[in-house]
């Protein structure tokens, strides 16, 4: 997904960390509404990455905790959703594509750059569900008067919306 321009730069430099066995450095972003906006999630609360890159014998880990509440709504009646979001991601980064693999395990990081806006809401993506109900059993809203069904009881029958002939 293209970025915003005016979204925040959240490129780093990995280049010590992969070169260094036994390199460390902290994680402790927070992306901005911009950029939350710009891959299309915007947050109530926004993304809060906390973790640690680690070089171990040569190979560049990325662990790091997710923290946050996205604005989802139901996908049968479209009220808000308040899901907090908190899981824990592992990468591998690398720097050529052969040993990546399309997993998303692994991150490639072709010119020791690492975009962490876009490994955070990409990560974040993947972390929501693809169902989003407001409760398991959502009632959704009425194909016929578009009510929600879950305050409102109205009495159309399904099926009977169909057809509206006009009479000249
Ligand atoms: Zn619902
Ligand atoms: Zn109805």
């Amino acid at each position: 997904m293209q970025k915003n321009s005016e979204a925040a730069d959240y490129r780093i430099s990995i280049r010590s960390l992969l070169l260094r066995p036994s390199e460390k450095k902290e994680i402790n972003v927070t992306i901005d509404d911009e950029t939350a906006r710009s891959y299309g999630l915007p947050c109530k609360e926004l993304p809060k990455a906390e973790g640690l890159f680690e070089n171990r014998a040569g190979v560049l880990m990325m662990t790091y905790t997710l923290r946050c509440v996205p604005e989802l709504v139901c996908d049968r009646c479209l009220s808000d959703v308040n899901t907090e979001i908190t899981e824990t991601f592992s990468h591998v980064i690398v720097t050529e594509t052969a040993s990546a693999d399309n997993d998303a395990e692994y991150l490639l990081a072709p010119d020791a750059m690492l975009d962490l806006g876009e490994v955070v809401m990409e990560d974040l993506r993947l972390s929501l569900p693809t169902k989003i109900l407001c409760k398991p059993d959502c009632k959704g809203l009425c194909p016929v008067c578009g009510k929600n069904r879950n305050t409102d009881a109205c009495t159309c029958v399904p099926g009977e919306q169909a057809i509206t002939v006009e009479f000249a």
